[in-house]
């Protein structure tokens, strides 16, 4: 084993007694995930790619979709497109509230379910099938492999997506959507479906490290100043309302996702994901988050420390 995995080993280790937590149960197949798995991924430059862990489990990507939904949709429309129909502000809010700004209905910002939605209905196509075409395209260019929609999954979150449904529509009745209302969901349950591991995540964090290039694969999947977009949005607003105390503690762009999932970004040097179903209050994988912590206060990552 290299003195990388090993450290790696050992930071796992290091949390894998945390027993907090539950996996999230609103969506009933994230229900029936195995608490107990385990797995951390790191990519560093020249696409070097180190895992332990169950390294093999996948699971559906969810809130992790949305920063590199928001990647494409920057690359079609531009910023000032993007920032006609969702914010760039913190919302201090849990992930599904159902707060929209006074008067021209616009979400938050892009990492809360009301501005994913919105996001995920500025990529252009002409049906569900067209747009998660699309998407699935751009999201595996990031993991540099081909990804697929889980349809249990997908199933699930759609026969339960009410409260995503009811935002779609209030979005649409302020013209943050213009299109169809289903198109929009749907197109967002199919994005929330998709199955990665957390080495996928790793990569694609990576690929937001070194400024939109691949670093495995060698591709550009965007340019840089979208990169640096979306490591911005991540930093203030990637962790849930936990947002603020992860930047105080980690100092890290990052995000996670309500199936245990967790990426964080160190821009130039490396991508870094983690993978246990236990979630926290906010939403957070409770054995993601203290890893990645330790690996921070290890390897003085926070981005505003003196170097
Ligand atoms: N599909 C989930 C939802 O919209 C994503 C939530 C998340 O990971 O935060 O409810």
């Amino acid at each position: 084993m290299d003195p990388i995995t090993a450290l790696l080993h050992e930071a796992l280790e290091g949390v894998r007694g945390l027993d907090a937590g539950a996996p999230a149960s609103y969506i009933p197949e994230l229900a029936n995930a195995d608490p107990e798995l385990l797995s951390l991924a790191v990519v560093g430059p020249h696409g070097r790619v180190r895992v332990v862990g169950d390294v093999e489990q996948d699971f559906t990507i969810q809130s992790i979709s949305k920063p590199f939904v928001l990647a494409l949709a920057l690359a079609d429309r531009g910023r000032d497109a993007v920032l006609r129909k969702v914010g760039a502000e913190p919302s201090g809010e849990p992930f599904n509230a159902i707060s929209l700004e006074a008067g021209t209905g616009r979400p938050a910002n892009p990492m809360v379910n009301a501005g994913a939605i919105a996001t995920s209905a500025l990529i252009p196509g002409d049906g569900v099938d067209d747009r998660t075409a699309r998407i699935v395209a751009g999201l595996s260019a990031f993991a540099g492999r081909s990804l697929w929609v889980d349809e249990q999954v997908y199933a699930s979150e759609s026969g339960t997506g009410d409260r995503n449904r009811a935002l779609a529509h209030l979005l649409r009745s302020y013209g943050v959507i213009d299109g169809s209302v289903d198109i929009a969901v749907e197109t967002y349950f199919r994005q929330c479906s998709l199955l990665v591991t957390a080495r996928d995540l790793a990569v694609m964090g990576a690929t937001l490290a070194f400024g939109g290039i691949n670093p495995v694969t060698g591709d550009r999947v965007v340019a840089e100043a979208v990169a640096r977009d979306v490591l911005s949005i991540m930093t203030s607003c990637g962790m849930y309302d936990y947002s603020g105390e992860w930047l105080l503690r980690v100092g890290l762009p990052a995000k996670s996702g309500v199936s245990g999932g967790l990426m964080a970004v160190a821009p130039s040097q490396f991508g870094v994901a983690a993978f246990s179903p236990r979630l926290d209050a906010y939403g957070n994988s409770v054995r993601g988050v203290a890893v990645i912590e330790s690996l921070s206060e290890r390897f003085g990552m926070h981005l505003l420390e003196p170097h």
